[in-house]
């Protein structure tokens, strides 16, 4: 018989109102098995790394074993799907474990995925399949060393049991860490129910784990609008700039503290193309590429129309209380378009702004539409260019017809001609925002191809160590720096 592990676990969110949540614990599983420990970030939490690899320590993390400290639950949410409002999602698969807070200071929620039924399950199984647990710790972990706001993956186990999809799989679990797991859907679960006063709670709550400025300002949930507003345009500026495709930005999966969460059918885009879709369930390109700007300002309207009556009663109106809102709302377009074109700028090397950058961005873009190249490496080979005018070799192939990077170059050089950074000092500045590796599709399916079928963990192990550093191009890691070939490029994902 195993000794209970004990984690330093925190339970903030199991203090909070009995409707909140549901108590719930993981479900045991037959056979655990540790796939993967995230040792960094374990060293992160200041969780002890050796006792979470011990067989108690497995136990924990595939849900066989409640850890001492633990009050696991199951939280309860609403959401808009695809436009449609459900009033109860909930977590239907994972159970929060607790908190613990990082050598960083910041409260983290530890959360198992995968782990069993709850109260919120519905008709689903509340498992896994290996797959999608190892593209969510590929892709949040890439999304970390990226610079991108992200959750994180502390672990992966399977269960030793199979689950029922298409067809079927190995089951497993994922350890998720996020600075919490509230959602804009955690709001409308409350809206939908006309609960004002679970609302002002959660929103207080909110505010003390997340937005500390607005606890003391005059108009503290104006301030937390604004704050989630802000993070939340910056975030997706992020994506966009880094060529990432979310996939399912229902208000369920769009977090209150500002991060990426719920890596389901996400990819990075290769050629580039504004209309790109990966989700094998996004049918009308809801979450595109190109919209996913407008997807999350219209998942923050939804969060502004919650709270709206803690607006009004700040304003002392229903008029001013709504003015407060649409104001708030309206910061976003400034503080996405502010992100983008400062990303954008930099992915070009340039460090001081002019008007006509606008067009010099768009004409490139254009070209790299019209002319498929692949959205990560032209930018990196643009790098190369910057570092000297011989070395525009690779940038130019990556264009169907080179002549269309031909005519836009001179612009560019120009325009770079009116700043003083030296080339080299240039080439460096972008090669730490234009990365040479991304978590590609098709080696990404490849890796959960491998450990679904032979149980073969190499590849996706391979790939966690290039992306560790996706900003540094090693020799030798050429495959993982090319697009797809037309066979092996992999359009839609599944989740
Ligand atoms: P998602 O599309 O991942 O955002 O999930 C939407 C909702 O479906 C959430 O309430 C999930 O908890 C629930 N869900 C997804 N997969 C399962 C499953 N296998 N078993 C039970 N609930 C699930
Ligand atoms: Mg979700
Ligand atoms: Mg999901």
């Amino acid at each position: 018989d195993l000794k209970p592990l004990r984690i330093p676990f925190a339970n903030s969110y199991a203090r909070l109102p009995e409707n909140f949540y549901a108590r719930v614990a993981p479900t045991p599983v037959t056979t655990p098995r540790l796939v993967k420990l995230n040792l960094q970030l374990a060293d992160l939490l200041g969780l002890d790394a050796e006792a979470l690899a011990s067989p108690e320590g497995v136990a924990v993390l595939a849900g066989s074993r409640v850890a001492e400290g633990s009050e696991p639950l199951a939280m309860a949410y609403a959401g808009h799907q695809f436009g449609y409002f459900v009033r109860q999602l909930g977590d239907g698969r994972t159970n929060l474990l607790g908190e613990v807070v990082g050598r960083d200071g910041i409260r983290y929620d530890i959360q198992l995925k995968g782990s069993g039924r709850t109260p919120f399950s519905r008709n689903g199984d509340g498992r896994a399949a290996i797959g999608p647990v190892l593209r969510e710790y590929i892709v949040s972990e890439a999304m970390a060393t990226l610079g991108v706001p992200t959750t994180r993956s502390l672990a992966a186990v399977t269960t030793g049991q199979a689950v029922f999809r298409e067809t079927v799989l190995p089951g497993a679990v994922l350890t998720r860490v996020a600075a919490s797991h509230l959602r804009v859907g955690t709001f409308q679960y409350f809206f939908a129910q006309g609960d004002v006063a679970a609302l002002r709670r959660l929103a207080d709550y909110a505010i003390e784990r997340h937005y500390s400025e607005a606890a003391t300002a005059t108009r503290r949930y104006r301030a937390f609008l604004d704050g989630v507003v802000t993070r939340q345009a910056k975030l997706v500026a992020q994506w966009m700039l880094l060529g990432f495709i979310h996939g399912v930005m229902n208000t369920d999966n769009t977090s209150i503290s500002g991060e990426t969460i719920d890596y389901g059918p996400c990819a990075f885009m290769e050629a580039y193309h504004p209309r790109t879709v990966f989700s094998s369930i996004d049918h009308q390109g809801r979450y595109s590429y190109s919209n996913q700007p407008n997807a999350m300002h219209w998942n923050l309207a939804r969060l502004a129309e919650t709270i709206l009556p803690l607006l009004v009663e700040e304003e002392g109106g229903d008029e001013a209380g709504l003015a407060s809102a649409y104001e708030s709302l309206e910061q976003f377009g400034k503080h996405y378009e502010a992100a983008l074109n400062t990303g954008m700028r930099r992915k070009l090397g340039l460090t001081t702004e002019q008007e006509s950058d606008t067009s010099l961005i768009e004409d490139l873009l254009n070209r790299m539409m019209e002319q498929r190249a692949d959205y990560t490496l032209t930018f990196r080979r643009l790098c190369d260019a910057a570092a000297g005018a011989e070395g525009n070799a690779g940038v130019r192939s990556m264009f169907t017809s080179p002549a269309a990077f031909d005519e836009w170059e001179p612009r560019w050089r120009q325009r770079l001609a009116q700043e003083n950074l030296s080339p080299e000092e240039r080439a460096a500045l972008m090669r730490r925002t234009n990365p040479i590796y991304i978590p590609r599709n098709h080696l990404v399916e490849a890796a959960l191809e491998a450990a679904t079928e032979k149980q073969d963990f190499q590849p996706f192990e391979d790939l966690l160590q290039v992306l560790a550093q996706p900003y540094d191009e090693r020799p030798g890691l050429e495959p993982y720096a090319t697009p797809a070939r037309p066979e092996e490029y992999v359009s839609k994902t599944f989740c």
